[in-house]
């Protein structure tokens, strides 16, 4: 049986549990990845920005590299997804397409679309904890995080292991009948921002670029170690993790993450620090979960309530000050040039900013989100949406409203005001232009 396997959002072949078994199931396979042509919302801007594009493009660039390391090669095409897999599916004569599972309703309608066609497999391998190893349903979902953590943890985190590199069946006649336009080589990756600051956070995508960034995280300089302490600073590489883009882009799964924690724990101790990176992975699987519970509901202008939590007034020059960083708080400002110029920003200043677009200026938390999605290397429809509606206070948040003191948060974790200064300065060198954000 020859098989197509179409990477989605797994671009890793550790700890792959649908990869794993199409190698089992297959004598013969071929490699898809479909890059989406029509990468716009109907509002006409583009739904991925450069920084994630070419974090993007370089992940698959590394997973084209280790398949020839195997004697095979990714495709890469571009167009409408359900299109392309039957097309590519239909041209090599492929009798069943395997895939990761995805949760949120473009990516499985278009899984269920190719079904209608070919036989599609799919599997899990997106969460630490399996769904089906939940102890309830996913219909009996808590709806407060720490519900969900404690019944977890009660029943003892139970983690499936995790899977080797399959042996990957040979496939030698596709791999040499493949026409170069559909090699990954012919994509041009956008270039890097020139001029700034050395300092700046500059992420390659990967499997390799990820395992490197643990490798330096946990057992070169033990900031895992440290995590707790320091996981809400806002300036430098090891103040958290940075796993956030190897995991959206599934370069790196969270089990093999959670098993190096293990490693480590046994080589350097255990403590509060190392559990708290495993904390923080539960709340990936969660906001995955609840995407799983609710389906298209976490995209609705109130969320999972029956009504909005603070009225909307999504006035456009309020809007494009926010994007642009231009409001009254230079610690938001300063947080959303970060984005804009690196595709990456903290956990407290997604959080800080997030709150101020929706609590004190009223703006509409779907456009902010689309913003974030636009921007961000991390991108995750789970984790993004459901931290906005967190923090819009319309999702799983027990308390009524969640409001950030955006100026006390600034003397808190930019005590000295270096964060403030440094990234409102690059704004000033590199600004926004206002015409490039759609209203
Ligand atoms: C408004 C808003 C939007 C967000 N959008 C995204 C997004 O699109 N993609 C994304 O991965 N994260 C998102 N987050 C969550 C969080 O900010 C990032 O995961 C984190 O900042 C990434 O940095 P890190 O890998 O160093 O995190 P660490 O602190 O080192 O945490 C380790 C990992 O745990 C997970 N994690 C940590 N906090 C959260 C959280 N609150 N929600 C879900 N997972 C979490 C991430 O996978 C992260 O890589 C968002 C948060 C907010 C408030």
């Amino acid at each position: 049986m020859r098989a197509l396997y179409w990477f989605r959002e797994d671009l890793r072949l550790l700890d792959n549990p649908a990869l794993t078994a199409m190698a089992e199931q297959a004598e013969e396979a071929a490699f898809l990845f479909v890059l989406p042509a029509t990468n716009r919302w109907s509002r006409g801007e583009e739904r991925m920005g450069v920084h994630r594009r070419r974090f993007m493009l370089e992940s698959l660039v590394a997973l084209d590299r280790s398949l020839q390391e195997r004697g095979h090669r990714l495709l890469v095409v571009e167009g409408d997804p359900v299109e392309q897999v039957l097309k590519v599916a239909d041209q090599l004569d492929c009798a069943a397409v395997y895939s990761q599972q995805c949760h949120t309703s473009e990516e499985v309608a278009a899984a269920a679309a190719v079904r209608l066609h070919v036989p599609h497999h799919s599997y899990e391998g997106a969460t630490l904890v399996h769904p089906q190893d939940l102890p309830f349903s996913v219909e009996l979902l808590p709806d407060v995080f720490s519900r969900f953590r404690k019944k977890i943890e009660k029943h003892g985190l139970d983690i499936r292991n995790e899977l080797p590199v399959p042996s990957l069946p040979s496939s030698p006649e596709i791999v040499a009948n493949l026409p170069d336009t559909w090699s990954i080589a012919r994509m041009e990756a956008p270039e890097r921002l020139a001029g700034l600051p050395a300092s700046t956070m500059q992420f390659t995508g990967g499997a390799q670029a990820g395992w490197a960034r643990l490798e330096h995280y946990f057992w070169q300089t033990r900031a895992l170690s440290e995590y707790k302490k320091t996981r809400n600073g806002m300036m430098g590489w090891d103040y958290s993790s940075k796993f956030s883009p190897w995991l959206a882009w599934g370069c790196v799964s969270p089990r093999s993450i959670y098993y190096a924690i293990r490693r480590y724990e046994t080589d350097e101790g255990s403590n509060e620090s190392t559990y708290w990176l495993i904390f923080e992975l539960l709340w990936r699987d969660y906001f995955r979960f609840i995407a799983m519970q609710h389906g298209d509901r976490i995209f609705a202008a109130n969320g999972l309530k029956e009504a909005p939590r603070n009225p909307i007034s999504h006035h456009p020059l309020q809007w494009k000050a926010w994007c642009s960083g231009t409001t009254r708080s230079a610690f938001v400002n300063a947080n959303m040039h970060e984005l804009r110029l690196t595709g990456f920003m903290s956990n407290r200043g997604r959080q800080n900013v997030a709150s101020y677009a929706v609590h004190d200026m009223g703006l509409d938390w779907r456009a902010c989100a689309a913003w974030f999605e636009h921007w961000l290397i991390d991108f995750d429809p789970c984790s993004n949406t459901g931290n906005w509606l967190y923090v819009a206070g319309i999702g799983n948040d027990p308390r009524p409203q969640r409001k950030f003191d955006v100026e006390w948060q600034a003397s808190r974790y930019d005590e000295t005001g270096a964060f403030t200064a440094h990234w409102n300065r690059q704004g000033e060198i590199f600004p926004c232009n206002p015409e490039s954000i759609p209203v």
